[in-house]
């Protein structure tokens, strides 16, 4: 009898051994939009070495784990804005803390474009990641840029796994030339299918909209790693049902993706997993070493530059909510603080304007002490405030379209306006078209536009006239104005 059992466990140790060896495992490890390096919520979310907690956790059950990150990493954040040695970080800090990580993947995100091509080109020299990119091109050789590439293959146990990266071709700037998204992905997909792909992932930054016409149109696409929204998403589209996935930003999220393929049967399974970084996940000890190494180094450089990143500026008795998914969709105590700020930075100003995207925190600043740091952090970009003249006529379309970009960083914030009944009222009075106004504006604004704000730029723009040069950092006039009303807010009307 007990020989009999034996030997039956023998053969199904031997069976399942079997079964087991056509199998192969991939595990992909998503983020996307990471901007600090740092936890966020005092402490208690994100954070890289987090990031690094769970990534060995991956490792140590399959050895076969990459990361992908798909975009926005070297640009905005408030590290990234100090200068060491004359020159700003611009990602340099991400770069290392990834390098740290041995990171695996990445394509760029339209942030990436932020920091000119001199920066993007060091970076892609230090980087011991492989960034890939189907549809961006260095302008100067219409080639990919140095130190990248166009697809990625890698092979596990002889199932061969192709990368194809994709970007927002909506970023303004003259060294790149994007191509089309879904044209540049679809012969990157023929390619890897050339090389004999078992399987295909995308790993684009465009809006989920875009995402979804990928899953519909494209053949042979067996998964969508997906960034630039900022709140995680799951979804299956496509008549092959195809999942797209989207973290949060910042690491308050990853997706891990557990990929099965079966050469021998002929199947592919992915299961993908959101998990929260919350406080269920150490925080590393190395990564966190070498995180706060480039914190430090940050503010000496900040306090270069005339900030106090540890002063206390005053204390708020309520939370100063900076989430994008609550600026960018309406007024809150923070958004509505640093429209006053503006509006008192010229005493002949009538209003305030700025685009929510000025405001990149992303995080819940709880009641308490305020530092210069947090500052900085709220506007990593530290962006000048002009006073210019516009006709009544224009401040209406902007305010129209500012309402229109609900959702996005063209979201316009504003003091002393109000809307009742569809009428824009400013001071409490309709606005008269045909009237002038003074208005306090960030210089974005009016020399970039943000989407749908085109108009505004200055150029185009014979109803609108600059009253003076940009001045003030946008930060100092903040921390004014918190100093001068001791932290009050009042809730937004
Ligand atoms: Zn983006």
């Amino acid at each position: 009898m007990f020989m009999y059992r034996h030997l039956l466990f023998t053969c199904l140790l031997l069976l399942s051994f079997a079964c087991n060896a056509q199998k192969v495992n991939i595990t992909l490890l998503q983020l996307n939009d990471v901007y600090e390096m740092s936890p966020l919520n005092a402490g208690k979310t994100g954070g890289l070495a987090r990031v690094a907690s769970l990534q060995k956790q991956l490792k140590s059950k399959n050895k076969h784990t990459f990361g992908v990150l798909a975009g926005d990493l070297l640009s905005p954040s408030a590290i990234g804005t100090s200068k060491i040695d004359g020159e700003r970080l611009a990602g340099k800090q991400m770069i290392a803390v990834f390098n740290h990580l041995h990171w695996d993947y990445a394509t760029f995100g339209n942030h990436e474009f932020d920091v000119g091509k001199p920066a993007l080109l060091k970076r892609l020299e230090e980087t011991k990641t492989v960034f890939f990119s189907s549809n961006v091109l260095d302008s100067a050789t219409h080639q990919p840029f140095a130190n990248s590439q166009g697809t990625v293959t890698f092979t596990v146990d002889g199932v061969k796994i192709g990368l194809v990266g994709i970007t927002i071709p909506h970023t303004p700037v003259d060294f790149v030339t994007f191509l089309d998204p879904l044209a540049a992905a679809g012969k990157a997909i023929q390619e890897l299918k050339r090389q004999q792909a078992d399987v295909i992932v995308l790993v684009t930054h465009q809006d989920l909209s875009s995402d979804i016409e990928f899953a519909e149109k494209l053949d042979g696409v067996d998964l969508i790693i997906g960034g630039h929204e900022h709140e995680n998403a799951y979804l299956v589209r496509g008549a092959k049902l195809v999942p797209v996935t989207k973290a949060d930003a910042n690491a308050k999220s990853a997706f891990v993706h557990n990929i099965t393929v079966d050469k021998q049967a002929g199947t592919k399974h992915i299961a993908s997993k959101l998990v929260f970084l919350d406080e269920s996940v150490a925080l590393d000890v190395d990564t966190t070493a070498v995180v706060d190494q480039w914190q430090q180094q940050a503010f000496t450089a900040f306090k270069q530059q005339g900030f106090d990143p540890d002063k206390i500026i005053c204390h708020t008795q309520e939370a100063l909510d900076g989430l994008e998914a609550s600026v960018r969709n309406k007024k809150t105590a923070l958004t509505n603080l640093i429209a006053q700020a503006f509006l008192h930075a010229y005493k002949s100003a009538e209003l305030s304007l700025y685009n929510s995207g000025a405001i990149r925190i992303d995080d819940v600043l709880p009641p308490g002490a305020l530092t210069e740091y947090d500052v900085i952090k709220i506007m990593p970009f530290g962006d000048s405030i002009s006073l210019v003249q516009m006709s009544g006529e224009l401040l209406e379309k902007a305010l129209n379209a500012g309402l229109g970009n609900k959702g996005k960083g063209g979201f316009l914030q504003y003091a002393n306006v109000s809307n009742a009944n569809k009428q824009w009222l400013v001071n409490d009075q309709a606005i008269d078209p045909k009237r002038d106004y003074k208005v306090a504006i960030n210089n974005y604004l009016i020399e970039k536009g943000d989407t749908g704000l085109e108009f505004l730029a200055e150029k185009d723009n014979t109803a609108l006239t600059r009253l003076n040069e940009p001045q003030f950092d946008a930060r100092k006039v903040f921390i004014q104005e918190l100093t001068a009303n001791n932290c009050a807010t009042s809730l937004p009307k």
